[in-house]
């Protein structure tokens, strides 16, 4: 059945560290062989040996509506005759900005980049050059990128791999970086406190998608806004998979709670390599060329990825519907996971918000990364392998959020809750 992706699996081992360019993509913690993709469209993935999966990736959430979107295709085509890159100003590139300071709140400036990480690299870089302090308060299981600062207690491919500190990252740098549970508003204070004018940033995923879904509790990140307040310290949201998903204007817009700083990643490059970290103007001031924090990029505003992105956005902005659809379908998916886990009799917990989905094997509510790795995520490797020889390609990981895209037809949710139930029957 993996024949083929087995066969370029040992081959890529050879010239690319474990195989792959991004740790998940190994499967090293599920175990098997990746699988080589060949191609997809709409809701599905085809590997190298011709075999179909319904996709709960979408490339880890850029894909928001389906695999070679035609009029991303389109506009990709059009503006790649043009040239691919000019690294001079463009008339797109303002445009992008414009709309993306009309649908997302409190971003009066904003630049470009060419990844999450680069976003969130950037926005704490700002903060710490506009506050004047170093430290940095962030959520043990959130992730924020690849950028040393980041890689304390982070979730995604790190709690994937069990990876708990990282060599390479030096003891002054991991030291400006304090942590706590997600979800421990009294945890932040204690830590604010405890380090008195010295935190720049809290960062944090509003709501979380790198130990699985987790949802902010009541009142979480409207605490962090007030200790910000009361501290001078600036409130980055990372809505690198939340912004333009959760809403339009993401969680900000979603949950009503402002951000100083916002980074965004993913469904902004519909695909290709963007990112971007924008806020609040008298903050985003001090950035390069019209304040001293410098960041750059050669290919940062590259025109085929905005071209990409700014066709993703419009499309998103002009059809509010759409993401409305998208959320009713990961509520049908929802409930009908939630009826096939009850009748199994196992312990289960869903979280889900918007088109976020995650399934824990835990008896008690998953609300922090402590309660994500109790889990009995053994059973979840097994559900993901049994899942994939049924055709459904889950994230290959408990630790990770399932990402739902809009050309999920409900015919595919439903075969979707079979296969589901089916796995379950085998593996329990
Ligand atoms: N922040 C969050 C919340 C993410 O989920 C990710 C990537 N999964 C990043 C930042 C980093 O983005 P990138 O992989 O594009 O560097």
């Amino acid at each position: 059945m993996y024949a083929s992706s087995k066969t370029l699996f040992e081959r890529a081992q050879l010239s690319i560290p474990g195989g792959v360019n991004s740790p998940v993509r190994a499967f090293k913690s599920v175990g098997g062989t990746p699988l080589f993709i060949k191609h997809a469209k709409g809701a599905y993935l085809y590997d190298v040996d011709d075999n179909k999966y319904i996709d709960y990736i979408a490339s880890w959430g850029p894909m928001i509506l389906g695999h070679a979107y035609e009029p991303v295709v389109k506009a990709i085509q059009e503006q790649a005759v043009h040239s691919t890159s000019y690294g001079a100003p463009t008339e797109l590139e303002v445009k992008m900005a414009e709309l993306i300071k009309s649908m997302a709140p409190n971003v009066d400036l904003i630049r470009m980049v060419s990844s999450g990480t680069e976003a969130c690299m950037s926005a704490l870089r700002v903060a710490r050059g506009y506050t004047g302090k170093n430290k940095v308060i962030k959520f043990e299981g959130c992730y924020h990128g690849h950028a040393d600062s980041f890689l304390v207690k982070a979730g995604s491919g790190l709690a994937t791999l069990n990876i708990q500190t990282v060599p390479g990252i030096t003891a002054g740098v991991a030291n400006d970086t304090l942590t706590c549970a997600y979800n421990d508003l009294e945890a932040v204070k204690a830590l604010v406190a405890a380090n008195k004018n010295e935190v720049a940033a809290i960062i944090v995923e509003p709501v979380a998608g790198n130990m699985g879904c987790i949802l902010p509790k009541e009142g979480f990140l409207e605490g962090l806004r007030a200790i910000c307040d009361a501290h001078n310290i600036v409130l980055i949201f990372d809505e690198v998979m939340t912004g333009f998903r959760l809403a339009r204007g993401g969680v900000q817009e979603k949950l009503k709670v402002d951000a100083d700083l916002v980074t965004y990643g993913k469904v902004i490059g519909a695909g290709l390599p963007v990112g971007a970290f924008g806020g609040k103007r008298h903050i985003m001031e001090v950035v390069a060329p019209l304040g001293g924090v410098y960041q750059a990029g050669t290919l940062s505003g590259n025109p085929i990825a905005m071209i990409a992105g700014y066709t993703m956005l419009t499309t998103l902005n002009n059809h509010p519907e759409l993401l409305d659809e998208l959320d009713a379908k990961t509520l049908y998916l929802k409930e009908g996971l939630d009826g096939v886990l009850k009748a199994s009799g196992t312990p289960y917990v869903i979280n889900h918000l918007g088109s976020m989905i995650s399934v824990h094997f835990s008896n008690k509510p998953v609300t922090d990364f402590a309660t994500a790795a109790a889990a009995n995520n053994e059973l979840f490797k097994q559900l993901f392998h049994a899942m994939l020889r049924r055709g459904v390609y889950l994230p290959p990981s408990a630790f990770e959020s399932w990402f739902l895209n809009n050309a999920l037809s409900y015919a595919d949710l439903d075969a979707t809750i079979v296969a589901f139930e089916e796995s379950l029957k085998e593996i329990l």
